[in-house]
């Protein structure tokens, strides 16, 4: 086996890297199988019958294959990803998968089998039901927002760590893909003909892409914290009792608000796939916030050497700021998820064609309130009824 030189992995190669590294005996017999979706990046999943042991290795391909295209893409992600897992997990081990073994020539990672999880995305669309998702993932982000901000490290130490996480092309995508594409009429754009007419009013309305260009700034410019970067549903496994986020290989230093729009975006695509759903899904909304707003005070009240700490109402101004950001965020990710590149199941697998279209005009309708609206919408209450009224 060659460490030396990166080469796309094998079925028959990762386990001879395996052996090699010790994670099985030589004379082991190892299954192995290839198990990722393949657009961006292979994962094999390897196992010895009759024993515990588990692994998975994701490995990233030098380019990304979008609509027949292949599109060059930076193997610098995989150690990103596995850098960010191991952050997140100095924070919340519980809630991020164990890394054995990472190599930046290679490109890969390898990390904890967690196949006896589902991800959300699909449990959610069978109507699975996971009690502790919002209080996990709330939890999760008033950690890794606190303690890698400038509000949990020193200046020198943050301004280290924002270097480290520097991410110039996985930013690119997003500031293509969620910010840009989508408000202007791009070939990357991809939507039914039935919603044209729709997009064409959304591409005309100035007081709309000025609030996105407002947004896409904060993205380019305010490296609040280490933020995951892809934290929709299909980042995150689950069950009635555990959650453990994957794949960050978009982390870099950004805004507060940006996972937990992704995320409330992503369970409100959920909400409009399955209407009776609607009251446990913003009982998830409701769970994420009141969760990170406690833990995320808790770590703010705790610390006694920061004076600006104790001033009165700069805490509630920064809860404030992320939930307005937050919010502009998921209607960006709602707009860019129903007419851009990259859609997702919740939408697109509502076989009724009408049924579809509808959904997704509302969803283009929530979206562009969100972000217009996003500083009147005070809080989850707020944002169920201005969502009935949507609907
Ligand atoms: P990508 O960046 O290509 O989207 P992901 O990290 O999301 O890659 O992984 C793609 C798929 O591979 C996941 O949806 C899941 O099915 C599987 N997978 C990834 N990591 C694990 C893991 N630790 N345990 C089990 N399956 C995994
Ligand atoms: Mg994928
Ligand atoms: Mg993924
Ligand atoms: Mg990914």
């Amino acid at each position: 086996f060659q460490f030396d030189v990166y080469k796309p992995l094998t079925e028959e190669s990762a386990i001879s890297l395996l052996k090699k590294l010790h994670f099985f005996a030589e004379d082991e017999h190892v299954t192995c199988r290839e198990i990722g979706d393949g657009n961006l990046n292979l994962v094999f999943q390897m196992s010895t019958q009759g024993s515990t042991k588990k692994w998975i290795v994701k490995q990233a391909l030098p380019y990304a294959k979008v609509v027949g295209e292949s599109w060059p893409l930076t193997l610098k992600r995989a150690k990103i990803e596995s850098e960010a897992l191991l952050q997140f997990a100095k924070f919340t081990p519980h809630l991020v998968p164990e890394v054995l073994y990472s190599n930046e020539t290679l490109a890969l990672t390898i990390m904890e089998d967690l196949s006896h999880l589902s991800i959300a995305r699909t449990g959610l669309i069978k109507g699975d039901s996971y009690p502790n998702l919002g209080k996990d993932i709330g939890t999760f982000l008033a950690h890794i927002l606190f303690k890698t901000s400038d509000l949990g490290l020193s200046p020198t130490e943050k301004k280290e760590k924002a270097q480290q996480f520097s991410n110039p092309e996985l930013c690119k995508i997003t500031e293509d893909l969620v910010f840009t594409d989508p408000f202007f009429d791009h070939d990357t754009n991809d939507f039914e003909p039935e919603l044209s007419e729709k997009v064409e009013q959304l591409w005309k309305e100035d007081e709309l892409k000025l609030e996105v260009a407002k947004l896409k700034r904060l993205f380019l410019t305010n490296g609040d914290a280490l933020i995951h970067g892809d934290l929709h549903t299909g980042s995150i496994f689950a069950s009635e009792h555990e959650t453990k986020i994957i794949d960050p290989e978009f982390a870099f230093y950004g805004p507060f608000g940006f996972d937990l729009g992704h995320f409330i975006a992503n369970l409100l695509f959920n909400a409009l796939r399955r209407p009776p759903a609607q009251t446990e899904l913003f009982g998830f909304i409701h769970d994420t916030w009141e969760t990170f707003s406690s833990v995320f005070t808790s770590l703010w009240k705790e610390d006694k050497n920061n004076p600006f700490l104790q001033v009165n109402g700069y805490l509630d101004y920064t809860l404030r700021t992320v939930w307005q950001d937050a919010l502009g965020f998921a209607g960006c990710e709602m707009i860019r998820r129903t007419i851009g590149l990259a859609h997702v199941a919740d939408l697109d697998t509502i076989e009724e064609s009408e049924l579809r279209i509808r959904t997704k005009e509302i969803a283009l309708d929530i979206g562009r309130s969100l972000i217009l609206n996003r500083v009147e919408i005070k809080n989850v209450q707020d944002l169920h009824e201005f969502y009935i009224e949507n609907n």
